[in-house]
């Protein structure tokens, strides 16, 4: 039997589907949502639809964006130079949480996985090695230290090789398995500064 109306149990179980959420909080953001004023409910939907429709990949990096180019590949402060390679777009925002990364980016949106059957043209590599096309002095690989993660990193480097271009993996600073995101700034910084040519 439902306790609740059926309005509110649609509203319980859609924010169930996300991620991280459990149904004892999505039963907790439900009566949230709807003791929140009517204006703030409308603005927090409306947010949501906007970024939904307007966020895409950055021409060049591909991390998500609302332009073209990402701030960061449009920034002339940055060195175009030095490309680090991650999984997602979260670990780009935990590098530039250190602030002390000046390079760009490359995002590949995933990791190379026989066990899932994501193979390297399910994740942004041709992208990556068309990049490589242009002056680039280093490529830092900065996939987790997952299986995947480093079965990525291998694969990658071998790609690079032939072309010159110095390939260096960041430091195992970070604990095995570990996801980048979790990782505080000072590990992430001695990880980056640690890293080894491959
Ligand atoms: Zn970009």
């Amino acid at each position: 039997m439902d306790y609740y109306s059926s309005q509110i149990s649609k509203l319980i179980e859609e924010l169930s589907r996300l991620p991280g959420i459990g149904a004892k909080s999505a039963q907790r953001l439900a009566f949230h949502i709807i003791n929140m004023p009517t204006e703030q409910v409308q603005q927090l939907a409306h947010t949501m639809t906007e970024a939904r429709n307007n966020i895409r990949y950055c021409k060049k990096c591909f991390t998500l964006t609302d332009q073209e180019l990402c701030p960061i590949c449009s920034s002339d402060n940055r060195d175009p130079k030095t490309i680090m390679v991650v999984e997602t777009t979260r670990d780009l925002a935990a590098y530039e949480k250190t602030g002390k990364y000046n390079g760009v980016y490359h995002v590949l949106h995933g990791a190379i996985s026989p066990m899932l059957g994501i193979g390297p043209n399910d994740i942004k590599l041709k992208e990556l090695m068309e990049r490589l096309r242009e002056d680039v002095d280093e490529v830092i690989i900065a996939t987790n230290s997952s299986l995947e993660g480093e079965t990525t990193a291998m694969y990658i480097s071998k790609l690079i090789k032939p072309t010159g271009i110095k390939v260096s993996r960041i430091a195992s600073g970070v604990p095995v398995g570990g996801d980048l995101e979790y990782i505080d700034e000072v590990t992430l910084l001695r990880a980056l500064e640690g890293r080894t040519i491959i």
